[in-house]
């Protein structure tokens, strides 16, 4: 095995900055320094490149730039989204409606609400982790204010119909939300085509800066503002603003929305191959999720008799980065929520492996991954105590 081979498979739980990105920032630390609320030309210039990054952001995903407020991050955007809009209509009911296989940020918001005497309706998921249309219809009630059902899965990459599902809220008059982080510069996205009223962005999985978002709210859609202080971001969102970070946000945008088809016709290609790679040389093992409706870069895989801790931990010895699950859950042996829902055995849960490539990753990464991996999966068979040897 050659070493000090570095190869970063966990592209879900971040990406690196890209180099043009990093370029369009720098200025913006140094010279371009000035506070945009200033009148004086390097605040003006400040202003200039917000309205950039707003037009960047805005495009990619087909909205109109008033219609899009910067944030600290995707999690922001899912609390203000979904906890702002349920205290917004309160007046008309307290029951808000989601899914078992949202990512934390929106889990959290729905257990903040249901301190505050709201009532969360978690949908189920079928095997492959789609939420069902007619489900939604189901739950739906009379105090019913808020929808939120994620664009893309985190951990095993389904895609909800989304427009089917905003369809149904909106024909009861209920707001829609979708955590569109995952999906954004994956997926090709139409806020209009869709009719989403809000929608959650995030900077660092599409090659831009940590610590940058934003939520996109529809036109008339008046959601109350998140922090209160000065004018920014229409009043909506007061705060000095994360200058660098939203520029470098834009740029990523802009980057994105250039080359998304062959984007995702390359990460669709590479997660293929390593699918192929795994199955011919490893066996007992099952593919998590969808592969029709899926993020292009995203393969869940349980290794069946072994743990993925064990395995993630045999990769990174060899220089190979990969998460278990969730990144958010990783520090603990809290079995996925994601893969619970979908039905698979805690025992096999603990046995699977998230891979995420993305616009870095090559053949050859693959293919050292594989032969990792196909080391890493005998040697832990050999000793574990799960094996159907025993009887397991
Ligand atoms: C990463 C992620 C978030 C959180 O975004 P941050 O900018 O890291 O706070 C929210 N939802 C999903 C689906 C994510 O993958």
């Amino acid at each position: 095995m050659e070493e000090n081979r570095q190869v970063y498979l966990d592209y879900s739980a971040t990406t690196p900055v890209k180099r043009e990105v990093l370029d369009a920032m720098l200025p913006y630390f140094t010279e371009n320094f000035g506070n945009p609320s200033s009148l004086y030309t390097v605040g003006q210039k400040s202003k200039d490149a917000i309205r950039t990054a707003r037009d960047q952001v805005a495009g990619l995903i087909g909205a109109q730039p008033s219609e899009i407020f910067f944030t600290s991050s995707g999690t922001e955007a899912d609390n203000w989204a979904v906890i702002g809009a349920a205290m917004w209509k309160r007046g008309k009911g307290k029951h808000v409606i989601t899914s078992a296989i949202e990512h934390h940020a929106l889990l959290h918001s729905g257990d903040h609400l249901e301190k505050e005497g709201f009532d969360v309706t978690y949908l189920p998921v079928d095997a492959q982790g789609f939420v069902r249309p007619d489900d939604l219809e189901k739950a739906i009630r009379d105090d019913t204010t808020v929808v939120s059902i994620m664009f893309a899965n985190n951990e095993i990459g389904t895609i909800q119909p989304i427009a089917e599902l905003c369809r149904i809220a909106r024909a009861h008059g209920v707001l829609f939300h979708t955590d569109a982080v995952q999906a954004l510069g994956n997926v090709p996205i139409d806020v209009n085509g869709l009719g989403v009223d809000m929608l959650s962005m995030s900077g660092h999985k599409i090659y831009g800066p940590k610590g940058v978002g934003a939520l996109y709210v529809r036109k008339g859609v008046n959601l109350p503002a998140y922090m209160q202080g000065g004018a920014q971001e229409s009043g909506k969102r007061a705060g000095t603003e994360n200058l660098t970070g939203i520029v470098g946000f834009g740029k990523a945008a802009e980057l994105s929305g250039q080359n998304l088809e062959k984007h995702i016709a390359g990460l669709r290609g590479l997660r293929d191959y390593l699918l192929e790679k795994i199955r011919a040389e490893i066996s007992d093992i099952r593919v998590n999720g969808s592969l029709e409706s899926r993020l292009p870069g995203n393969l869940n895989v349980t290794f069946k008799y072994i743990e993925g801790e064990a395995i993630l931990l045999l990769l990174d010895m060899a220089g190979i980065a990969v998460s278990t699950g969730s990144a958010c859950s990783s520090a603990s042996l809290t079995p996925s929520h994601v893969l619970d829902a979908i039905g698979v055995p805690v025992e096999e849960i603990h046995g699977s492996i998230r891979f995420t490539v993305g616009d870095f990753t090559t053949k050859e990464d693959i293919d050292y991954t594989v032969e990792a991996l196909k080391t890493a999966v005998s040697k832990l068979r050999g000793i574990s105590s799960l094996s159907r040897d025993s009887g397991f």
